[in-house]
């Protein structure tokens, strides 16, 4: 966004991480930041992956006033900021950073917005009440440790949480334990070869749909008829996922929806305007069944 009035100033945001180029927050924020009036720019900084910390400080240093973080260093993120919300501690992994104060970290936070993101996609866009449903998560990487904790905070029966590494899983369980009671959650860790069957809901939330493979990395018993099957993924790749979940009789749903309402909430988190996301998703899908 560029502006030939000399007093008109733009605030700097960009989503970082590596890879980044196939990222549509830009195109995401750009639309926010349009429909709310807010004075924003938003790019793509790709990091090398053992430089996220310098690229960190380097966009602060150019003005940088708050970025995303994705893929791999959602995990390093926390570290970095004076201040964690509490969902981003609960998580031990942030997607979002506001950077208060310009270069020194004493007034930059950390938070997690991937969570409610989810939870509302599946609430309010997929109109599935997760109260008292029986839920699987795969997949305890960023993406599952930032969700767990709004999923039992939706209320849901059960939740397993099914992993490649089952002690991954094991330790976000262990975390989340005192939360899952506090809401009545039945909460267990699983491998992935026998994680149950016929859940409500699952939600993939591996890599799986990312490195290309033909169905997620479970059996298709653990599908319902009728279950809403949701992979994180979106784009080419959740294609072979959703005539997965399609052909098992399931409602397949793809993660464009949850990427909305995240951004929605670190637009929010950084500006302290909620965007409505509806249109934005909608922009987004046309956008994308064009081919750009
Ligand atoms: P990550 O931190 O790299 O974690 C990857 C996860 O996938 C781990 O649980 C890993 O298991 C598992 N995994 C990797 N390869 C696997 C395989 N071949 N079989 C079974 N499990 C495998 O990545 P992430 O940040 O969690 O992201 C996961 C996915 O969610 C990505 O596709 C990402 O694009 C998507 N995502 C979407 C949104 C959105 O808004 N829609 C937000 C965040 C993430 P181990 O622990 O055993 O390695």
């Amino acid at each position: 966004m560029t502006s030939s009035n000399a007093t008109f100033s733009v605030d700097r945001y960009a989503v970082l991480g590596n890879p980044v180029a196939h990222s549509r927050s830009p195109f995401i924020h750009a639309h926010f930041a349009q429909q709310t009036g807010q004075a924003v720019d938003y790019g793509r900084v790709q990091c090398p992956l053992d430089g996220f910390a310098h690229a960190v400080r380097h966009f602060a240093e150019q003005g940088g006033r708050g970025c995303n973080v994705t893929v791999p260093f959602k995990f390093e993120a926390p570290a970095l900021a004076a201040h964690c919300t509490s969902r981003a501690r609960l998580a031990g992994a942030a997607n979002v950073l506001r950077l208060d104060g310009g270069t020194s970290p004493a007034g930059w936070w950390a938070d997690n917005t991937d969570g409610v993101g989810l939870v509302r996609d599946i609430v309010g866009g997929a109109q599935v009440p997760l109260a008292g449903l029986r839920v699987l998560l795969v997949g305890a990487g960023g993406a599952g440790a930032g969700v767990l904790g709004p999923l039992l905070e939706a209320g849901p029966a059960v939740v397993v949480l099914a992993n490649r590494t089952l002690d991954k899983a094991q330790q976000l369980v262990q975390r989340h334990a005192a939360l899952a009671r506090e809401h009545g959650v039945t909460l267990t860790a699983s491998g992935l070869l026998d994680p149950g069957h016929a859940f409500d809901v699952f939600i993939n939330a591996s890599a799986s749909s990312l490195q290309g493979a033909a169905s997620p990395p479970v059996p298709v018993q653990v599908l319902k008829p009728g279950a809403l099957a949701m992979d994180l993924m979106y784009g080419p790749p959740v294609e072979p996922f959703m005539a997965w979940a399609r052909a098992a009789g399931a409602v397949p749903r793809d993660g464009l929806g949850m990427l909305v309402e995240q951004a929605a909430e670190a637009f929010f988190f950084w500006r302290g305007v909620r965007p409505q996301t509806a249109p934005v998703l909608a922009a987004l899908r046309a956008e994308m069944a064009a081919g750009r």
